[in-house]
């Protein structure tokens, strides 16, 4: 397993030589010692990149040779999809089963569709008339797409591989180079991308992988050679990327947190909602963004929902991250964890009601556990409803009506997901054009096709990622007019 800093296409330790460790959530033991980046490693990854992007061979090649490199980077993804889920799978918590079979599978994906869709990628041109110098012209306007040049990754500790691959898929794929920063919670299989890269035939300096803390990741947006920055991360973080980018204009994406509502109306499913609501706040025990963390339903069927969706929950089975019949793990820390409780402890001295949870379960009897937490009579105004816990906790709010839940569902600072459930497709419409949210599911969680857009509206972030929108946050159009209609030759 890779631990050293992944710069020019080549592994090496760090300037300093320091080091930090990553712990295993469900073990609580030290799983590795990962270099940290000072500003120096920072300035050279960079360098490196810089160097590709000016006069490597991948900026000049076309999009079907890039590619063919892409794709057994993929490939090599796939082949090693056991190892690498069972390293994401102690390095982040979260069930095998879920790292090998969505996350990795994903992370193979994420690339071959971004080669394909580069590739696939038609320029536009425009036919008009103009007068010039007394002359009839006609103009052919093209639009022509150019990479960015040095693009900087930064990503969060919850589904790594998924979330690199997300953003450099299209960054590579469109001709830019990159430098990759993990987070210092679950930096393993990032690190591992590097192997498979050179092993793939990508040429040195187009993927850079450095690992390290919060100031490895200030050290990088604020370099002065990078031109594009992919953040995902929280809202506050968020902020001092973007205002680390306004120093030299950087372009910049983000995809923050998110405090998403599940609308479940008294037409709905109850039993497959109640199945649903359970998957969308406790698959990767709540630390997803999208994680619908807020229950609003309507009043007439809550004590119906609650009871299936308490039977669903009693379900769950909790355990060890490597066992293949694992559906929930440890969150990703002690501190984590106790952050988590504390909004669960504050929540219910203010009133609230805990409905299952609100503490460590007896087994497994290491590890970060923290069992599936519902909280009901809740203080619309509380912290545990305002804000982004990342964790296990669904806290429960009554509707009266649509409008009501609407209301009730758009009252937050975030907007990135909203989940309804309902059988009547007038309401899902009607509600769904509504909800301040840049992803609506209907009766679904979380599924994707990788052309449609993700992101957030409001505080949970600023632009959108897939298909053409990543292959145009990814380049520079640039508008080329030419002339014709009168022939000097004729
Ligand atoms: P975080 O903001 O603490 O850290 C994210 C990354 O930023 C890490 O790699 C970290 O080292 C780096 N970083 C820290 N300080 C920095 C700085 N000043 N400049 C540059 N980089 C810096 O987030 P986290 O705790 O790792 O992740 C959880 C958050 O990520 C949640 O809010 C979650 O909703 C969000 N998230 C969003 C999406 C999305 O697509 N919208 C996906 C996954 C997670």
């Amino acid at each position: 397993m890779p631990t050293d800093l992944f710069i020019g296409g080549a592994y090496r330790s760090a300037a300093h030589n320091a080091r930090f460790p990553v712990i295993e959530p469900a073990t609580e033991r030290e799983l590795a010692q990962v270099a940290i980046a000072a500003e120096q490693d920072v300035a050279d990854a960079v360098e490196a990149a810089r160097v590709a992007a000016d006069s490597g061979p991948w900026p000049a090649m076309n999009a079907e040779a890039r590619a063919r490199i892409l794709n057994r980077m993929a490939d090599g993804i796939e082949r090693r999809a056991k190892e690498l889920g069972t390293l994401e799978a102690r390095d982040v918590g979260k069930p095998v089963s879920e790292c090998v079979n969505h996350d990795i599978a994903r992370a193979a994906k994420n690339i071959r569709f971004f080669a394909a869709a580069a590739e696939a990628w038609t320029q536009e041109a425009s036919f008009s008339d103009a007068k010039f110098l007394g002359a009839d012209l006609k103009l052919m306007s093209v639009t022509a797409r150019s990479p960015l040049g040095v693009g900087a990754i930064i990503i969060p500790w919850n589904s790594p591989l998924m979330l690199a691959t997300w953003n450099l898929g299209p960054c590579l794929a469109t001709g830019n180079t990159c430098v990759l920063k993990p987070s210092e919670l679950a930096p393993l299989t990032s690190l591992a991308l590097g192997e498979i890269a050179a092993e793939a035939g990508l040429p040195p300096g187009v993927l850079n992988v450095i690992t390290g803390l919060g100031a490895t990741g200030a050290a990088l947006v604020n370099h002065p050679d990078v031109d594009a920055i992919a953040f995902t991360g929280g809202v506050g973080t968020g902020r001092s990327v973007m205002a680390a980018a306004s120093g030299s204009l950087k372009r910049v994406t983000l995809e923050l947190g998110g405090k998403s509502p599940n609308l479940v109306f008294s037409d709905a499913d109850l039993k497959r909602s109640a199945a649903g609501v359970a998957r969308s706040i406790f698959r990767s025990q709540g630390q997803s963004c999208v994680a619908g963390s807020r229950l609003l339903i309507d009043r007439r069927i809550a004590d119906e929902f609650l009871a299936l969706l308490l039977e669903q929950v009693s379900k769950i089975r909790i355990g060890d991250p490597l066992d293949a019949a694992t559906e929930y793990g440890p969150l990703i820390s002690a501190s984590h964890r106790e952050r988590v409780h504390a909004f669960v402890t504050e929540a219910v001295a203010a009133g609230a009601t805990l409905l299952c949870g609100g503490s460590v379960p007896s087994k497994p009897e290491r590890g970060y556990y923290y069992l599936p937490t519902i909280l009901d009579n809740i203080d619309e105004k509380s912290r545990a409803v305002c804000e982004e816990i990342f964790g296990p906790v669904l806290t429960v709010q009554r509707f009266d009506d649509e409008e009501d839940a609407i209301a009730k569902a758009n009252a937050t600072r975030f907007g990135l997901s909203a989940y309804i459930w309902t059988t009547r497709i007038e309401r899902a419409l009607r509600v769904a054009n509504r909800l301040k949210a840049g992803m609506v599911w209907v009766n679904s969680f979380f599924l994707r096709d990788l052309r449609t857009p993700f992101g957030g509206a409001r505080q949970s972030g600023l632009g959108r990622q897939g298909g053409r929108y990543s292959l145009e946050f990814w380049t520079e159009p640039r508008m080329i007019c030419m002339t014709y209609g009168e022939d000097s030759h004729g």
